[in-house]
């Protein structure tokens, strides 16, 4: 299993003031790897997916991204849920939840980092950014 270690609180503790609600939180920066030979962005993978390297760097992410498919698990049921993948500013992918009505979340939608790991599922959960004022139909 893997957990992170106290070295994200520290660098947590180093992020814009301000911008996080819960500055005090444990955690609530996303962690991203780089290749330091052609600086590929990647979550969660011990070789680059372009070059192969495996000389990766980690980074923090500034927490903000663009959903890029969304899907509704267990769809009507109590416990259905939205499961999204999300492509960060930095360029990686990952896969979370967004908060909010199940049917308004969309491709293209810009979300921020809300929790790093939520407690149920240990899974990113973001929040939208805009609010869903357009027409959908
Ligand atoms: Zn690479």
């Amino acid at each position: 299993m893997y957990h992170l270690s106290g070295n994200v609180v520290q660098q947590a503790a180093g992020s814009a003031a301000g911008l996080l609600e819960r500055a005090s939180a444990d955690g609530d920066t996303l962690l991203f790897q780089r290749c330091t030979w052609c600086a590929t962005a990647m979550y969660h993978r011990l070789l680059c997916p372009v070059c192969q390297g495996g000389d990766l760097r980690t980074e923090r992410s500034e927490g903000t991204g663009t959903v890029r498919h969304a899907t509704v698990v267990h769809r009507n049921t109590p416990a259905a849920r939205n499961v999204s993948l999300v492509e960060m500013a930095e360029g990686f992918v990952v896969r979370g939840r967004v908060m909010g009505p199940l049917i308004g979340i969309h491709s293209g939608d810009r979300v921020r980092l809300s929790t790093v790991k939520d407690p149920v599922r240990g899974e990113p959960v973001f929040q939208l950014l805009d609010e869903p004022y357009r027409a959908w139909h």
